[in-house]
């Protein structure tokens, strides 16, 4: 089988600070990482290709600085790694991103299985594995908490309000993967050997040839603003428990919360 992952180098979100004038992240000097849920999306590519035989690929978008990622998931069983990058790209929006990264696959693929987090932690959309699945005309499974592997393709669970939905997908399928999905494996020694060995190939628009129209970004950001202030909160003091939730429901009654 050929097995795809995708990753996103992100800011390490503790050390980000916020530019409160223009209500920018202010990246200058801010520590890079695998996006986390992409940490679990590698687990279940290198479970599949473990399951099924077959080697995983991973490719990132971004600037050299995310070679490190790549690295990473070599150091943990991936065997080959692109990185895509072209002043073309700069500014893409999540439908150019899949754009290029669909013409990437195009280029590298085709693929069995293409593994994705399910939501970047910067961006937060979760909206590329849908889109890539969409322009690849491949099966969908996104959010999976717990993934079963069969003959023809692959089964998931995911979260539903309080509960589950079963979703199957034969291959070629493409399957975003949350943090419960599984447990990341630690790099092996082999692993690291390789991870310093490996050179990354690196694709720009020279080699994807993704027309400029295809590169435009239609959605614009025509506002930022802060989220409300959180209203402060009211303590009903007392010993007696049963007086302080007669006092509570009273409240809420005249708030009609309920
Ligand atoms: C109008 C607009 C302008 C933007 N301009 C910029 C900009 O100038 N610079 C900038 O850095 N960002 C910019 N962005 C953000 C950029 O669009 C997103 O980073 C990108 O599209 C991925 O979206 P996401 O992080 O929400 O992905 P999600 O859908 O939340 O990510 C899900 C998964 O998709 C995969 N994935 C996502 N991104 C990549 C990637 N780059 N490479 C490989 N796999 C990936 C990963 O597996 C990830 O876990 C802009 C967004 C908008 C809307």
């Amino acid at each position: 089988m050929k097995i795809l992952v995708l990753l996103k180098e992100v800011p390490v979100v503790s050390e980000i600070r916020i530019n409160r004038q223009y209500l920018t992240i202010d990246r200058s000097g801010v520590g890079k990482m695998m996006n986390p849920a992409d940490r679990h999306a590698v687990e279940a590519a290198l479970v599949l290709a473990n399951a099924r035989g077959g080697e995983v690929t991973a490719i990132t978008m971004g600037p050299e600085s995310s070679e490190s990622i790549l690295r990473e998931a070599v150091s943990l069983g991936v065997k080959s790694a692109y990185r895509l990058t072209d002043k073309a790209f700069a500014g893409a929006d999540t439908l150019a991103t899949a754009t290029i990264l669909k013409a990437a696959i195009d280029a590298t693929g085709p693929y069995d299985a293409v593994f994705c987090g399910a939501s970047s932690i910067d961006g937060v959309t979760g909206q590329i594995p849908a889109k890539l699945g969409t322009m690849l005309g491949y099966g969908i499974l996104t959010n999976a908490c717990k993934i079963e592997i069969g003959d023809e393709g692959m089964t998931i669970d995911r979260k539903a309000g309080t509960g589950y939905e079963k979703l199957t997908a034969a291959f070629p399928l493409v399957c975003s993967v949350t943090e419960d999905a599984n447990t990341p494996r630690k790099p092996s020694i082999k692993g690291r050997t390789a991870s310093k060995k490996l050179v990354v190939e690196v694709m720009d628009n020279e080699k994807l040839q993704i027309p400029a129209e295809s590169l435009k970004s239609p959605s614009k950001v025509i506002g930022l603003f802060p989220p409300p202030a959180l209203e402060k909160g009211q303590m009903i003091p007392g010993e007696d428990p049963e007086a302080a939730v007669a006092e509570l429901v009273e409240l809420l009654q005249e708030q009609a919360a309920f």
